[in-house]
């Protein structure tokens, strides 16, 4: 039976905006809570990161099975994951069938861009529109945006002369795109362009590589999982769940319990090389205590790296630029490859340091740097995103007193606990600045259970609208700005995570470093003072 709508002249109790992990997670909560709900999707499909992000080599730094959903243990039996680190294709697949398994498409809109979303203050309700002007009103306003979901292109002159092709890694079209013969430009070695140049090497009749500063890339170590393993898998769901759910940074794997200089050279190479073959993010987790707290013990770790590049990368002169000269390992999201410094090693693979050779415009015919210009077929832009605020700034939130959104945060965001903002009653934004760091589904799913359970709290005890404490706003936002600016994990502020990558932002910090145990004990406060930090409100006084 559909639920009934709790308020009059609204369209639903709950209008979410994104089908991502998030989004659709944050569906079924509130759809087993018994709101009527509504899921607005921009895109054609679900998935957000894992629609968007078609690029070839896209796929999960983290686990497949730590990252999937863990409400329901019937679901992680039935899908088995293929690969540890899941391509994105799977991903993709993985989502539509939750929604599916779950009944959520009916409660799903695609191709629905909001292009606004005004509070009425006297009615209490959102007012949201798209860009199709369709009108929607709702008690409740959640975005779960996501945190990368807007691509960033840098501003080079020039970039719409191109006549040849170019795609945007994090908006990359369904139909595969033919490098087969064709000059091809990478611009940008993070995370998504690490992952798309050794896959599309062997294709293209020759690849450039621009690269505006290197990254402390190591192996993500791939592989199938085996018919043992999945077996294994369902044995220990429980313990896996209960591990995930409350680690520090939402993953499975083990902290160590040495320091670095504990052990001798000998010891320590032995050590960092069991890292360098160890998956994905144990390469943080797992690692010696103090490697992101002391700068000489990370230095230590950041020359075995050096080390294995001049291994890998025969010309000496690619394997210097290859080297990060500006930064610690960890203090930029750190990416994980397969056989990405072998690429350079392919005589059609070059490598341009734009640090040494700036990029001037791009031509319609390809690239001109201060060395000349290069022709190329197809430019592949993998510039990153408008980190954390990036999708919230852009869809016309306006809140009491058609306060904009953007302009409250126009010095950096001001949360309280990563979801919900002073002067925006019953607006929520799990999944957004000041969310914890580590294996996303995890800590922005418990940020997804604390609104559901928040909105059930509101509907319960008859209140209809909540909105936090300026005070405890302060409080919280205070804690975000002071942890990043103190804690010795953070070596400088030359990260995406401060908004480096995009000229002007404010350079405040986007996730919250004080992480997941922060959250779990003030989502307790929060309720052992039953919802101190909040105002609530009746429109009719009951
Ligand atoms: C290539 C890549 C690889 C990644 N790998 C990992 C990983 O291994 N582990 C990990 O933990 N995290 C990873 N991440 C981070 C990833 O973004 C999160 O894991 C997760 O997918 C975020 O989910 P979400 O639902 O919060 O946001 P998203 O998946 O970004 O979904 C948000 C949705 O909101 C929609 N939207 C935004 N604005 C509007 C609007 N105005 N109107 C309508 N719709 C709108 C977007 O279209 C989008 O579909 C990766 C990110 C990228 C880009």
């Amino acid at each position: 039976m559909r639920p009934v709508i709790t308020q009059p002249d609204v369209d639903v109790d709950v209008l979410i905006v994104g089908a991502g992990i998030t989004g659709i997670y944050q569906l079924y909560r509130a759809r087993e809570a018994g709101f009527s709900v509504v899921a607005l999707e921009a895109g054609d499909g679900v998935g957000g990161t894992w629609y968007w992000n078609r690029y070839p080599g896209a796929r999960f730094d983290s686990e497949s099975y730590t990252y999937g959903y863990l409400f329901s243990e019937e679901l992680f039996d039935e899908w088995e994951w293929q690969e540890h680190f899941a391509e994105q294709a799977e991903t993709e697949r993985y989502l539509n069938h939750v929604v599916d398994r779950f009944d959520l498409r009916q409660d799903l809109r695609f191709g629905a861009r909001i292009t606004s979303a005004v509070y009425d203050e006297p009615s209490g309700h959102w007012t949201v529109t798209l860009a199709d002007e369709t009108e929607l009103r709702s008690q409740f306003f959640i975005a779960a945006t996501g945190v990368l979901s807007v691509p960033y292109f840098p501003d080079v002159p020039g970039r719409e002369d191109f006549r040849g092709e170019s795609y945007h890694t994090g908006l990359w079209p369904a139909a595969p795109v033919d490098f087969v013969g064709k000059r091809v430009a990478v611009v940008g070695t993070g995370s998504s362009g690490v992952q798309i140049i050794p896959v599309i090497a062997d294709e293209v009749e020759s690849m450039t590589v621009y690269q505006r500063s290197a990254n402390w890339c190591t192996p993500l170590n791939n592989r199938p999982i085996t018919p043992d393993e999945q077996a294994q898998l369902r044995a220990s769901f429980a313990a896996m769940r209960a591990t995930l759910n409350t680690s520090d940074h939402g993953f499975h794997h083990v902290a160590y319990d040495r320091a670095t200089f504990d052990d001798s050279n000998e010891e320590r190479q032995a050590f960092f090389e069991k890292m360098w073959n160890s998956p994905g993010f144990s390469k943080l987790i797992g690692h010696y205590t103090d490697m992101m707290f002391d700068p000489d013990a990370n230095a230590e770790w950041c020359e075995f790296i050096a080390e294995k590049i001049r291994g890998i990368v025969e010309d000496p002169e690619t394997a210097a630029k290859l080297i990060p000269k500006d930064h610690r390992f960890g203090e930029k999201r750190p990416p994980f490859v397969t056989g990405y410094y072998e690429t350079f090693n392919n005589p059609k693979v070059s490598l341009i340091d734009l640090a040494q050779t700036p990029m001037l415009r791009i031509t319609e015919r390809g690239i001109e740097t201060a060395e000349g210009e290069r022709p190329f077929d197809i430019i592949v832009w993998a510039t990153g995103f408008d980190f954390g605020t990036g999708a919230l700034a852009r869809m016309g939130i306006r809140g009491r007193d058609g306060l904009a959104l953007e302009k409250h945060w126009a010095d950096g965001p001001k949360t309280f606990l990563g979801v919900q903002t002073a002067g925006f009653p019953n607006f929520f934004f799990p999944g957004g600045p000041h969310a914890a760091a580590g294996n996303n589904p995890r800590y922005n799913g418990d940020q997804v259970d604390f609104v559901a359970d928040t909105l059930m709290y509101v509907r319960d005890h008859g209140y209809d609208t909540i909105e936090v404490d300026p005070a405890a706003e302060d409080r919280w936002t205070t804690m975000v700005d002071t942890v990043a600016a103190t804690s010795p994990a953070v070596f400088g502020q030359s990260s995406y995570f401060f908004g480096a990558n995009i000229p002007g932002k404010p350079r405040k910090y986007l996730l919250n470093s004080a992480g997941r145990p922060k959250l779990f004990k003030e989502i307790a406060r929060v309720r052992d003072s039953d919802y101190a930090a909040f105002r609530l409100s009746r429109s009719t006084p009951s």
